[in-house]
């Protein structure tokens, strides 16, 4: 019996990076899988590699009515979602606070904080009423540790993390589990989307972790026993650890 044979689960930003690996390992481990994001080509890519065990759904998460009318309308081998991988996010730009886009800072505060709640608070009732299933919440470090570049980044993803366990504090007594995930450095389309450049190479000279390390990561996660949740957990390349204590010495740069 394959690991995830009887679930079912509604994954966002399926089209690309962990969310693409995700939706292909967890269909390979039996799960029935509902494949969203905007682009409707790889969608139907994904969908022929995987066939009838998966259903896709373009769907822009920030658009709440869209979100609401495609759960809404899952089929009947595919309604009941008993685990939602809360995926789909993005950063754009590395300004400091005063010198961003604040249209960059919409666009991450619509997808990366409204996505999830719009995708949770359409799935959990279902979870609820059957007590049964698994949110997870894609988060990143940045929303653990401060550093320059990201402000309104790093900010959503503490965010993803908050309203994760208040969701779980809000669950006592119920059978849903709920978890929120902190990668690291992780090779994907990320980096493209957040410079706007197919040529950036972030990841030269060191081994970032790949999409299959976060997805493997997952399903580890939603296969433990069903008593068992695993709050929050952050993972990261070897390569990578903590910021030093930085200081600026001599006078103020704005001076
Ligand atoms: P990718 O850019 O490779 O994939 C992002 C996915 O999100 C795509 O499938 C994209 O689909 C989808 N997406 C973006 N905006 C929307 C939207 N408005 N509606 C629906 N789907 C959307 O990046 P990753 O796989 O790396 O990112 C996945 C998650 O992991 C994100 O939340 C990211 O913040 C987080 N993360 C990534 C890290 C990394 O180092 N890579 C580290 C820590 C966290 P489409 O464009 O087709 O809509």
């Amino acid at each position: 019996m394959a690991k995830l044979d009887g679930e079912i689960a509604f994954i966002t930003g399926a089209t690309a990076g962990f969310g693409e690996a995700i939706a292909r390992l967890f269909a390979a481990e039996g799960a029935r899988v509902i494949a969203t994001g905007r682009r409707s080509d790889r969608l139907e890519a994904l969908k022929s590699d995987l066939g009838d065990g998966c259903l896709t759904v373009t769907l822009d998460v920030r658009d709440r009515t869209a979100v609401e009318s495609a759960i809404a309308g899952l089929t009947n081998e595919f309604a009941e979602v008993s685990i939602l991988v809360n995926n789909a996010g993005l950063a754009l730009g590395r300004a400091p606070a005063w010198e961003a886009d604040i249209d960059d800072w919409e666009t991450m505060i619509d997808t990366n904080i409204k996505g999830v709640l719009y995708c949770t608070r359409a799935i959990m009732p279902g979870m609820v009423d059957r007590d049964r299933g698994h949110v997870i919440n894609v988060a990143s470090v940045a929303g653990n540790h401060f550093g320059p570049g990201g402000p309104v980044y790093g900010a959503t993803k503490s965010f993803v993390t908050q309203f994760a366990m208040n969701t779980r504090a809000d669950l006592i007594g119920r059978n849903v589990r709920v978890t929120s995930i902190s990668p690291g450095m992780s090779e994907t389309e990320f980096d493209i989307v957040r410079t706007g450049n197919p040529d950036a190479n972030f990841y030269e000279d060191f081994k970032p972790m790949t999409s299959d390390d976060i997805a493997q990561v997952l399903l580890d996660i939603v296969t433990l026993p069903s008593h068992v949740n695993v709050n929050t957990l952050e993972v990261m390349p070897v390569a990578q650890t903590f910021g030093a204590r930085l200081v600026h010495r001599g006078p103020s740069k704005g001076a």
